[in-house]
């Protein structure tokens, strides 16, 4: 929770790659409020070894 509104952890998201085909934020929010940070765009890649590193630490 943020100062006023919720907000994503960048060093924790990884797109839902990993467990689903697409965003599910994006998906389920009913008023597509969750846009993608236009000045963090990460690659397939990067977001992928930030889910086998917190898979990891989360064990
Ligand atoms: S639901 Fe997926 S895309 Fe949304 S914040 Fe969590 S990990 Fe990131």
């Amino acid at each position: 929770m943020g100062d006023e509104i919720y907000q994503i952890d960048p060093d924790r998201c990884t797109e839902c790659i990993g467990h689903f085909e697409e965003p599910q934020c994006q998906v389920l929010c009913p008023v597509s409020c969750i846009p993608k940070d236009p000045d963090r765009l990460e690659s397939e890649a990067t977001l992928r070894a930030r889910f086998i590193r917190l898979q990891s630490s989360a064990s």
